[in-house]
């Protein structure tokens, strides 16, 4: 049975709800595949150390993972999130970047620290910055349907599918309301179709004249925007196409 683990870096739940929102499907996956970790669901195997002055309990993340979900960017002032995204990787057959913060960073780009009680945590990265990531799905949460339909493909091993989430995972790390002026609207690609507006959960883009304006003071760094665009190009590829 393949082996699944849920990893929860800096994130918010929101993706993992979001997978849970799906109710019946969710059980066809649970009984399609062995849930190896996932801190929200399930108890893990601890491991106490006493030493002379503290406690270490440490939650071990399981080794031989087919598949893990990662949610939540990297804290790098943090050593405990640094290991455990690389244990993640070394561990880890595939590694999917779930939603917008292990993608491109969301919202956490937007952290300066300062705040108590670690007011040194100031510097949060997509996973793809620390570690190699294999597919990337936008998304602030990412939608039910995505989220499942993308498990169910690397279940079934269909990379037609999961295709545009490996361009994602290379290009995507940088994501935010400007990639469909760079990517689209710069390159005579823009169709007008309002698909990205109707995308934006935080509704920083406005359709004007039949283009799309992004309204930079609102956009939470998603991602969603450029990948759900019709005519969304990676510059690579638009160099490929010159
Ligand atoms: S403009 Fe909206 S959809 Fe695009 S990255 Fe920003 S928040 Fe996400
Ligand atoms: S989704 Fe793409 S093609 Fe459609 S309006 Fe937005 S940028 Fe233009």
């Amino acid at each position: 049975m393949v082996r699944v683990a849920h990893i929860h870096m800096s994130g918010c739940t929101g993706c993992l709800i979001s997978l849970a929102d799906t109710y019946e499907k969710l059980l066809d996956i649970l009984g399609a595949v062995d849930l190896v970790y996932a801190l929200t669901l399930a108890d893990e195997k601890t491991e106490i150390t006493e030493t002379d002055d503290k406690i270490l309990i440490e939650r071990k993340i399981p080794e031989d993972i087919d598949i893990a979900l990662v949610e939540g960017s990297v804290c790098l002032d943090d050593h405990h999130s640094v290991e455990d995204i690389l244990t993640t990787r070394k561990n880890s057959k595939i590694v999917v970047a779930l939603g917008a913060c292990a993608a491109s960073g969301g919202v956490t780009r937007f952290a300066r620290g300062g705040q108590m009680s670690q007011p040194a945590h100031s510097a949060f990265v997509p996973i793809g910055d620390v570690i190699k990531v294999d597919l990337a799905l936008p998304g602030c949460p990412p939608s039910t349907e995505s989220i499942v339909n993308l498990i169910m493909a690397a279940l079934n091993g269909d990379m037609d599918y999961l295709e545009p989430f490996a361009e994602i995972a290379k290009y995507g790390k940088d994501a935010c309301g400007c990639d469909v002026i760079k990517n689209v609207i710069d390159q005579s690609l823009c169709m007008g179709c309002g698909t990205c507006a109707a995308a934006c959960q935080v509704k920083a883009i406005d359709m004007i004249e039949g283009k799309p304006n992004i309204m930079t003071e609102f956009c939470i760094k998603c991602g969603i925007c450029g990948a759900q665009c019709p005519r969304v190009r990676f510059p690579e590829l638009v160099q490929k196409i010159e």
